[in-house]
């Protein structure tokens, strides 16, 4: 996505050979147009998938899921970061790491928003190890829904999570890649 690009060469800061910050475009500001853009390419390459729910993990992901669910007019439900250490008995819950708070969070999504019959289309923001992607994947699993795939706005793939959910056999789509982080210079992969 040629706009996306330009956005985050205009508003991402490289905090370090690892971590771009986003703030202005995905994890504090949110331009509505450009996510709504997001969206209607998400939907339009899972167009034919057959998708009934749009699942992402809050916070971040919420702003495109919800885009992404508009155009495929199908909910979009977002798993919750566990703040009560109340068992839930509806709820499928997993523990994971955060790459960029450096906290073990657990995550949750109630049985009465996923089921069996759903084909489910993961949205995030970043992905990075991987670790936030495979909680929820997992969890998806265990409702017994499918999961069709898993788009996320950026791919740092000089990190492994990407790669490794794809070599898991799942469809991973991003809508832009980054390879290098190196010297303050963000170099997208073409
Ligand atoms: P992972 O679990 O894939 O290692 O990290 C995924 C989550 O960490 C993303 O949803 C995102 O919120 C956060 N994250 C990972 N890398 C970055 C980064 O370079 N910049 C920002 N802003 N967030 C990141």
């Amino acid at each position: 996505m040629e706009i996306l690009k330009q956005r985050i060469l205009q508003e991402g800061v490289v905090l370090s050979d690892q971590v771009l910050k986003l703030d202005a475009l995905l994890n504090h500001q949110v331009d509505p147009m450009l996510t709504m853009e997001m969206g209607r390419e998400f939907a339009g390459r899972f167009a034919d998938a057959g998708v009934t729910r749009v699942v992402t993990v809050e916070s971040s992901g919420i702003a495109v899921a919800f885009a992404t669910a508009y155009e495929m007019k199908v909910p979009l439900v977002f798993a919750r970061r566990k703040k009560t250490l109340l068992a839930d008995p509806d709820a499928l819950c997993e523990r994971v790491p955060s790459f960029t708070k450096g906290i073990v969070t657990d995550i949750m999504l109630s049985r009465q928003f996923i089921s069996p019959d759903d084909k489910v289309l993961f949205i995030d923001d970043i992905i990075a190890n991987g670790d936030a992607a495979r909680g929820l994947i997992k969890i998806i699993q265990r409702s017994g829904a499918e999961l069709v795939g898993l788009g996320v706005v950026v791919e740092k793939s000089f990190q492994a999570g990407a790669r490794t959910i794809r070599e898991q056999g799942i469809r991973l789509e991003s809508l832009v890649r980054i390879m290098s982080l190196n010297e303050g210079k963000i170099v997208f992969d073409e």
